[in-house]
């Protein structure tokens, strides 16, 4: 597989064509941003953790039926995925109250739901993100209704088996970010998922093991990152 020019440099990854119009390369950067990029800093080997932690979540999704882009690791910090017409909606599950939901409600992070929580939010970086509905969605033509009723199973059916991926390994799923698009005529999983997009806590102390160590100042990012790769790895 031929690595051609890059066609997309985003915040925290970059992407190439290759010489497969279907394939692309997806590259992971040490670069964080947090609130919408007015926080901008380094995470060291966050690219490398990203992409094994990102690998072996897709390769353990695919394995259980689901239908995502990814292909294969090809690097370090690259791995092989299919070209995909990216639908413009983040799709945000939720087990526990954290970060937007729990401000959003006055309550206390981590607050107990009795219902998986499902949300949309229009990507868009000049718009921060702004929550929509499937409504809204249906409406400005992002995604129709069956697709919007495949993105929503598929966002259950990879929370059951990365919330018990997870559990077994010691660590709480208490939310995370999903995005999907079209590959010829199917609904793949897309993106990534990492602990840049994924809300992971210690299930005995309850201690951060995410991204909200580097958006809130709270220290040891790195050494986070890295026990979030060996209990995925292990
Ligand atoms: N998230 C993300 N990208 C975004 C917004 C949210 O990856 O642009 C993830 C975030 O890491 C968390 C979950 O989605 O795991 C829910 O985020 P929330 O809405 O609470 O927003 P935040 O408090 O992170 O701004």
């Amino acid at each position: 597989m031929e690595k051609l020019e890059k066609i997309y440099e985003g915040k925290a990854k970059i992407l190439y064509a290759t010489d497969d119009p279907d394939l692309i390369i997806q590259y992971f950067k040490d670069e964080a941003t947090a609130f919408n990029a007015q926080k901008k800093g380094i995470i060291r080997k966050k690219g490398e953790i990203n992409n094994a932690v990102s690998s072996r979540l897709f390769s353990y999704l695919e394995d259980k039926g689901v239908k995502t882009h990814f292909v294969e690791k090809t690097g370090e910090r690259e791995m092989l995925v299919k070209r995909l017409d990216i639908i413009p909606v983040e799709v945000i599950v939720r087990n526990l109250a954290a970060g937007s939901l729990a401000k959003r409600m006055g309550v206390i992070e981590g607050t107990a739901l009795k219902k998986t929580v499902i949300e949309f939010c229009y990507k868009s970086d000049p718009l921060g993100d702004p929550f929509i509905n499937e409504s809204i969605i249906m409406a400005f033509g992002f995604a129709t209704d069956g697709e919007m009723k495949k993105i929503t199973a598929a966002a259950l059916e990879v929370n059951g088996h990365l919330s018990r991926f997870f559990d077994e390994r010691g660590i709480m799923l208490v939310d995370f970010k999903l995005e999907f698009g079209r590959h010829k005529g199917a609904v793949l999983l897309g993106d990534e998922i990492t602990p840049d997009g994924c809300r992971l806590w210690d299930k005995e102390t309850r201690e951060k093991l995410d991204k909200d160590r580097f958006r809130r100042d709270l220290g040891h990012v790195e050494e986070a990152y890295e026990e979030v790769l060996r209990k995925v790895m292990g």
